[in-house]
């Protein structure tokens, strides 16, 4: 079944574990199109991915970020779509900076 980006949720703000901004919003992995659509928020041991730096998270017991497993680690390493929404993200970051040269000054 194919990977989807779900819709963002309003979330208590969180810094990336990796690059340390700050996101308030979640954009989910989803492996089902019908959760999707509900508009469910994030549940624990759910993947996220950071839309500044593209690493790729889960969400803890209380929806906190926390780092993958190994197992984890090698799922996502595997999972060719999830590359695939990785190198979007990181696209996309590096289309905004283009536009906003000044905006993105931290250091991944
Ligand atoms: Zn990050």
């Amino acid at each position: 079944m194919p990977l989807k980006l779900g819709d963002e949720h309003e979330q208590d703000p969180k810094a990336c574990l990796a690059c340390g901004n700050v996101l308030d919003r979640a954009g989910e992995i989803k492996q089902d199109v019908a959760t999707e659509l509900e508009g469910n928020p994030p549940t624990p041991d759910e993947y996220t991915i950071c839309f500044n730096c593209g690493h790729i998270m889960a969400f803890d017991e209380e929806l906190h970020f926390r780092e993958l497993t190994e197992k984890e680690i090698f799922e996502v390493a595997s999972n060719s779509e999830i590359q695939k929404m990785k190198r979007m993200v990181i696209k996309f970051r590096d289309e905004m900076s283009m536009l906003k040269p000044l905006a993105n000054n931290s250091n991944p």
